[in-house]
């Protein structure tokens, strides 16, 4: 039995079937998720008897690490193989302001097939359970505590598409709050576009950020590089974000991989300023990461400059991000690419 995969009902009920007291479930969830420990003998409380047993009989999660990476701004990269063989990344990002974030995966390859990500050159393998999504998040923040600090946000932004594991994607979301005290405000999740989930996941009434990866601001650009657009293209995407906006009452944060020479340059700025009016925005720029499957190059710092300026010039807020662990392939998918290679 995977302790992170029962509810607290099933712990109280495994833990009483086995003859304990009650306060044991408390003593124990205390262990799984306020202190992150990853075995059973630093549950010091709990007496040598019953840790025994639960080492016998229950597991920490279902994730091993294959391969780990540092990098010298301190982001941890690691990647995972679930019992069932396929891999998965996620990534600490250590911030100058003491915020630390987790990426972490929703599926195991994707489906969507974006034409420059390498996890949608991969190809789909398997939804991750909800206990898989949220495990993740629940080992930075253990090692975390370990280290006196504190894992405060957390993006489902690492290889997979969110809402096309919706129960699972949006169960984690749930865990991440009630079991690691993350508030919805410190929550992002990040969609590809698919316009039924996030009318569905406005409706849920939480406060969790939202992000959507644009890249293109027209229908023909846009389906190119991702293939989902012909099927939810900009027009039916901006209403269910401007429906986003007002439900949740947070701007949608739109990402755009700057492409030199397809979708850098001042007028695709100009028309995405355009297909913002109207919408509650903050864009995130981000350097294309070259992957092997896609022959796109970064665009410069000078070109990224130059676009923040255009948008500027139409009041839309943007920054552009640094590549976090570029000396470590910590772009989606990419530490799998690697290590496969
Ligand atoms: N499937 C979701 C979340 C995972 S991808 C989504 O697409 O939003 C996380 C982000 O990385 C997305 O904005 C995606 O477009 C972006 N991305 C993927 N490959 C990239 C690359 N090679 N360079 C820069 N950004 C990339
Ligand atoms: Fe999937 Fe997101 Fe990559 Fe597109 S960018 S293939 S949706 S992981």
């Amino acid at each position: 039995m995977d302790l992170y995969a029962a509810s607290p009902e099933e712990l109280e009920a495994l833990l009483g079937s086995w003859g304990e007291p009650r306060f044991r479930t408390g003593q124990l969830r205390r262990w799984l998720y306020e202190r992150g420990v990853a075995s059973f003998e630093a549950m010091t409380d709990l007496p040598a008897s019953l840790r025994r047993r639960l080492g016998d009989e229950a597991s920490l999660g279902t994730l091993s690490v294959v391969a780990e990476q540092h990098s010298r701004d301190g982001t941890r990269k690691r990647l995972y193989r679930l019992a069932t063989g396929e891999r998965i990344e996620s990534v600490l990002m250590p911030y100058g302001d003491g915020r630390n974030t987790a990426c972490v995966s929703t599926q195991a390859g994707c489906a969507m097939g974006c034409t420059f990500c390498a996890t949608g050159q991969m190809g789909f393998a398997r939804s991750l359970t909800s206990a898989q999504i949220l495990e993740q998040a629940l080992r930075f923040s253990g090692e975390l505590k370990a280290e006196g600090k504190r894992l405060s946000n957390v993006v489902l932004m690492g290889m997979g598409e969110p809402f096309h594991n919706y129960e699972a994607s949006l169960d984690a979301i749930r865990r991440l709050m009630s079991d690691l005290g993350i508030g919805a405000r410190h929550i992002t999740v990040s969609t590809v576009g698919l316009v039924p989930q996030i009318r569905r996941f406005a409706a849920e009434g939480l406060q969790v950020g939202l992000a959507v990866s644009l890249h293109a601001a027209t229908d023909a650009q846009r389906s190119e590089l991702m293939p989902v657009n012909r099927r939810w293209p900009l027009a039916e995407l901006m209403a269910a974000c401007r429906d986003y906006t007002e439900a949740s009452g947070r701007r949608v944060t739109f990402e755009w991989a700057l492409i030199e020479g397809v979708n850098d340059d001042v007028r695709a700025a100009r028309r995405l300023a355009r297909l913002l009016r109207g919408v509650p925005a903050h864009v995130n720029l981000i350097p294309l990461n070259p992957t092997r499957g896609y022959g796109g190059a970064p665009t410069g710092s000078g070109g990224a400059e130059r676009f923040v300026a255009t948008l500027a010039e139409a009041h839309v807020p943007a920054t552009v991000r640094v590549r976090r662990g570029i000396d470590i392939d910590a772009g989606c998918g990419q530490l799998y690419a690697s290590v496969k290679a």
